[in-house]
């Protein structure tokens, strides 16, 4: 089993734990279930192996402390809660990360500090070298200051980014739910979990469905982005339940438990991780089959001969998906051209390019080295 083996043998891993389950439902903080993840986590640091801690529960443990009995529905109120929040998050993880002898240190970041290469470089240095002195570092999004355009939204995808931004070897999604199930298991008693997912097809895509509880953020969804940019930079990546006992122990001996994403073989190089993740994504463009199989399988650059469609509103230098025949995203990258250039030149050969559009003439719509194959 390949997925089981790379988190048996991860040394460096993400452990990402969602709200609902660090909080009760009332919104206040699960301190039990707290403190069973720190003695986890705190032993897995024990074992010689390096792990960055992406916490949520700031917007949870903030209205547990400002006595609110409901989500504020205003940003500007919801960045109050997670600015309250975080402190009395920190403070708690502080206390009981010092019992077990471990140093922990805040990290906040938002989508920007991946998007803009040279933050990426210093948020990942900042990172490494916490690694380095035996710090934890505890991540959550830095919700207080976040908006719309520099906004992850979810701590899945920020997980993804982060063990991306690291190079990880695991990433450990904690959850309400023990992984992905072959179809809804609260309404169907006969669905299944599902132990590995070497692909994540359109099929599986749809099995993950909409958001999830009234607490956290993600569900299914966000999940199934992140083991896409995750496993494609190379991170075995599993989803399993918080709640149940040892849940991260027996997972990095390789039990049997949640549902594991296995890496994809070739590592991204930094900079490509971090155009898979990092860029904003502007639009969309179609290949015929023949394009996708090159793509796929030679790595090849993307021509305009296999365009069959384009969407989206994006200019020369933007980054955009590259889907293929079913609708699946097969890459991701910087497109040469814009959009309506595009729609000119998609179905034509090269060698017709100079009929069809004046000024610079680039061969590839989109170059292999400014190109990440998500699939
Ligand atoms: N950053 C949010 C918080 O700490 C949580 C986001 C999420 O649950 O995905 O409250």
């Amino acid at each position: 089993m390949q997925g089981r083996q790379g988190l048996q043998e991860a040394q460096r891993i993400v452990v990402k734990v969602g709200s609902s389950t660090l909080a009760h439902r009332t919104g206040k903080l699960n301190l039990y279930r707290i403190e069973q993840l720190v003695r986890e986590i705190a032993d897995i640091a024990n074992q010689g192996k390096e792990v960055l801690f992406v916490s949520s529960g700031a917007q949870a443990a903030g209205m547990g402390h400002l006595g609110l009995r409901q989500k504020p529905s205003s940003i500007a109120e919801k960045q109050v809660i997670a600015a309250c929040g975080q402190g009395v998050l920190m403070h708690i993880y502080e206390k009981l990360f010092a019992e077990y002898g471990q140093v922990v240190g805040q990290v906040l970041l938002t989508r920007e500090n991946a998007m803009r290469h040279n933050q990426y470089q210093h948020s990942r240095t900042a990172l490494l070298t916490m690694l380095s002195m035996g710090i934890i570092p505890i991540i959550n999004e830095n919700d207080a200051v976040a908006v719309d355009e520099i906004k992850i939204g979810d701590n899945d995808n920020l997980s993804a980014m982060v063990a991306t931004l690291v190079d990880a070897d695991a990433l450990v999604i904690l959850s309400d739910i023990e992984g992905l199930y072959t179809a809804n298991p609260t309404t169907h008693a006969d669905a299944k979990l599902i132990h590995e997912i070497p692909d994540i097809t359109p099929a599986v895509e749809q099995l993950a469905g909409g958001a999830g509880s009234a607490i956290g953020t993600g569900g299914m969804a966000t999940k199934i982005e992140a083991a896409k940019v995750a496993t494609s930079a190379g991170v075995t990546m599993a989803i399993a339940k918080g709640s149940r006992p040892h849940v991260l122990r027996d997972l990095l001996l390789g039990k049997e438990i949640g549902t594991v994403f296995p890496a994809r073989e070739a590592h991204l190089k930094v900079r490509k991780s971090w155009l898979a993740f990092g860029k904003d994504l502007r639009g969309d463009i179609c290949v015929d089959a023949g394009c996708e199989r090159a793509m796929r399988d030679q790595g090849s650059s993307l021509l305009a001969a296999g365009i069959t469609g384009c969407e989206g509103d994006f200019a020369a230098g933007n980054t955009v998906r590259v889907l293929g025949a079913s609708g699946q995203e097969i890459a991701r990258g910087i497109v040469n051209y814009d959009i309506e250039t595009l729609k000119k030149l998609m179905g034509h050969q090269t060698g017709e390019f100079p009929q069809l559009l004046q000024g610079e003439i680039k061969e590839e719509v989109i170059h292999r080295d400014n190109m990440v194959l998500m699939v």
